[in-house]
């Protein structure tokens, strides 16, 4: 618990920092593009020249992404919640990545069992979680696999507190066993054009949420990351409810 909120107030005091950067760099940041688009427009009758401007943007928009991710993994914002339908956000999760899937050879299975539960939980950041948990498991799998997403509800006895898992398993490289337990740390990359910032961002959210996030991993098989959330307080028996408070649940 100690290192946890000792984590917390490194994140909050980073946090504050990475907003004011983030800031002072968008300002220039949208000059830059402001330009490159005006040139872009007097260029018409150059396309390399106006190639050129494009890979300004391009690199632009790389810049305020790493910004943006940056901004969510030091600031999380605090999640609205509501009721969602989980095929629903299943599928606009696929959706979300469905340039990337479409340009691989990745077979897609979604398991939702018979009813799946719907999650309390913010939409915008649960798609983010799958997303960044859908494009690993494409990018693990470059020469083609399956990725498997399957939802399911858990108890392990009336008096515990539900979960929802939602798992996201690939047939890809899988993981070095020495790097499981870094996973998670920002900026921990193993590929050229990584950020190392996407498993960072997805445990962030999760945590937010009050729920986990747990790897399996076999090097050569393929990976398996399910993400835990608790299910709402309030769907359970007064009783039910009572034995779960010392767990309770973050608003
Ligand atoms: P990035 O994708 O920018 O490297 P992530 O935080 O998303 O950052 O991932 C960190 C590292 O974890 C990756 O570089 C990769 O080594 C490993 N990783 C994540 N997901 C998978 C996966 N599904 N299969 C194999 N390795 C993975």
């Amino acid at each position: 618990l100690e290192e946890r909120l000792h984590r917390r107030d490194r994140l909050a005091s980073m946090g504050e920092m990475v907003g004011r950067i983030a800031h002072e760099i968008r300002n220039p940041l949208g000059s830059v593009e402001l330009f490159a688009s005006m040139l872009r427009q007097d260029l018409e009758q150059d396309p390399i020249l106006r190639s050129y401007t494009e890979h300004i943007s391009l690199a632009v928009q790389a810049m305020d992404r790493l910004l943006s991710n940056l901004l969510t993994y030091t600031r999380p914002a605090k999640p609205n919640k509501a009721w969602q339908a989980t095929d629903g956000l299943v599928g606009e999760s696929l959706t979300l990545a469905a340039h990337v899937l479409n340009r691989s050879h990745v077979t897609t299975a979604v398991d939702l069992k018979e009813a799946p539960p719907n999650l309390w939980c913010d939409a915008m950041q649960m798609r983010q979680v799958l997303v960044n948990l859908i494009l690993n498991a494409v990018e693990a799998m470059p020469d083609g696999g399956t990725l498997t997403i399957t939802v399911s509800e858990h108890a392990r006895s009336s008096r515990d507190q539900p979960v929802v898992h939602l798992a996201v398993r690939d047939t890809g490289t899988g993981i070095e066993p020495t790097h499981l337990s870094r996973l998670f740390d920002p900026f921990f990359t193993t590929r050229e054009d990584g950020t190392g910032l996407g498993l960072a961002i997805v445990h962030a959210l999760v945590e937010g949420h009050g729920g986990r996030v747990e790897v399996e991993s076999e090097p050569k098989q393929g990976t398996v990351f399910t993400v835990v959330l608790p299910q709402e307080i309030r769907a359970l028996s007064a009783q039910a409810r009572r034995s779960i408070r010392p767990i309770g649940l973050r608003e």
